[in-house]
């Protein structure tokens, strides 16, 4: 291909042609929350608010071309939000945030995805759902049940693949907030063998729930239910899970975050997170190290949340499977030798494009999930006041 066709990293764009850029994901929005009109003041000061603060970082990401920069501010918005109205929503229904074991086991309690990989073999061996969450819609505590959040997730997972983790996971802004803090990382080495975390909890889980025919990730190791719904601790066994879930939140999720600048929980123990960079082979889009251009600073492998660049993989022009799209690297290269790619296509001819494209579909997305979160977290806070 020419030189000439290859487009580098463009200049800011200008005001008028990023508001021209801005357009549908502004249609999008209003599409999105034009039903909160029809319900409370609170439910509608939430959505507007949520809109224009969606498309106001679509609109920096499109004049600035910086990508992680902006995400970044839905991301921790959407993590800290979440468990806002969550909460108040189990507390409304339920008068507290424990849940009793049974119930749990028993599916009646707000859906979540996180499982979804643990409990495919025990069903599929079994032949019996065993969830935690309804299936039903409106079923349990969930609203849309499993079976609506499941599409979401596929139809999700089949355009951007594990850029679900940067783009929709409800939980992972709590973390990449924490590790936004500090200016620089405390610690810096970290053994690469790490990465193999989550593909261990993977495996773990899968056969304990498989032997024991419950969802034992929920009800042992998930970090986060220090922050959703609890096992309600009636004996021993419950006070030592939400020991657990505890001990792993604040360590995972705040303290090594604080202390590497990474995503440990995403990066080193979330078995959702690996199942999940198995869809990164479906998806169309990619990250890519164009070799013409790269120094090698490896500036974009220190950038990295997930460890997701090596020496190695730099020098194949590639990132790891676990790359979730966030886009901290392609900020971060001086050289914009890091671009955005669409699969089949030479790397690095126009990668503003592929950005672009990936950008659409990744932002409509997280309007759509992400977005209902933020709107309902944020309505339960200017319920207070109004
Ligand atoms: S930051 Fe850019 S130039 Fe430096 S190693 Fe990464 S891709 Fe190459
Ligand atoms: S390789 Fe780049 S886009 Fe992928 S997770 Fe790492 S920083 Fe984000």
């Amino acid at each position: 291909m020419a030189t000439q066709d290859k487009v580098l990293s463009p200049q800011p764009r200008s005001v008028g042609k990023s508001l021209l850029l801005t357009l549908p994901i502004a249609f999008w929005s209003l599409l999105m929350f034009a039903h909160s009109w029809r319900i409370q003041r609170s439910a509608q000061i939430a959505s507007v608010t949520t809109a224009v603060f969606m498309i106001a970082l679509f609109f920096m990401m499109m004049r600035t071309s910086s990508t992680y920069r902006w995400r970044r501010w839905f991301f921790v918005a959407l993590g800290l939000l979440f468990p806002v109205g969550f909460i108040h929503q189990v507390i409304a229904m339920r008068g507290t945030m424990g849940i009793p074991i049974e119930e749990m086991i028993a599916g009646r309690t707000p859906f979540c995805y996180i499982p979804i990989p643990m409990l495919i073999l025990p069903a599929a061996l079994m032949k019996t759902v065993v969830f935690p969450g309804s299936i039903r819609p409106h079923g349990g505590m969930s609203g849309g049940g499993m079976a609506a959040m499941a599409g979401i997730w596929l139809a999700i997972t089949i355009v951007i693949g594990k850029g679900w983790c940067s783009y929709a996971c409800f939980f992972g802004g709590i973390e990449e907030g924490m590790a936004s803090v500090p200016p620089k990382p405390k610690v810096r080495k970290i053994d690469p063998r790490w990465r193999y975390g989550p593909w261990a909890v993977l495996l773990v889980m899968v056969l304990m729930s498989l032997a024991l025919f419950e969802p034992a990730y929920c009800m042992w190791l998930c970090p986060f239910k220090a922050v959703s719904e609890y096992v309600a601790a009636r004996n021993t066994v419950g006070t030592v899970q939400n020991g657990i879930f505890v001990l792993l939140f604040a360590t995972l999720v705040i303290a090594l975050p604080l202390l590497t600048k990474k995503r440990t929980q995403c990066a080193f123990f979330c078995p959702f997170g690996a199942f999940q960079s198995i869809f990164n082979k479906t998806s169309i889009f990619d990250v890519k190290i164009d070799r013409s251009r790269c120094t090698p600073c490896v500036l974009c492998q220190k950038s990295c949340p997930t460890l997701s660049l090596t020496d190695e993989s730099i020098e194949k022009g590639e990132t790891l499977m676990s790359c979730m799209k966030c886009g901290a690297c392609v900020d971060a290269c001086p050289k914009d030798a890091a671009v955005w790619h669409i699969k089949g296509t030479e790397v690095a001819l126009k990668p503003e494009r592929a950005r672009l494209m990936f950008l659409y579909a990744a932002w409509a997305m997280a309007i759509m999930f992400g977005g209902s979160i933020i709107a309902e977290g944020l309505q339960t806070i200017v319920h207070v006041f109004i």
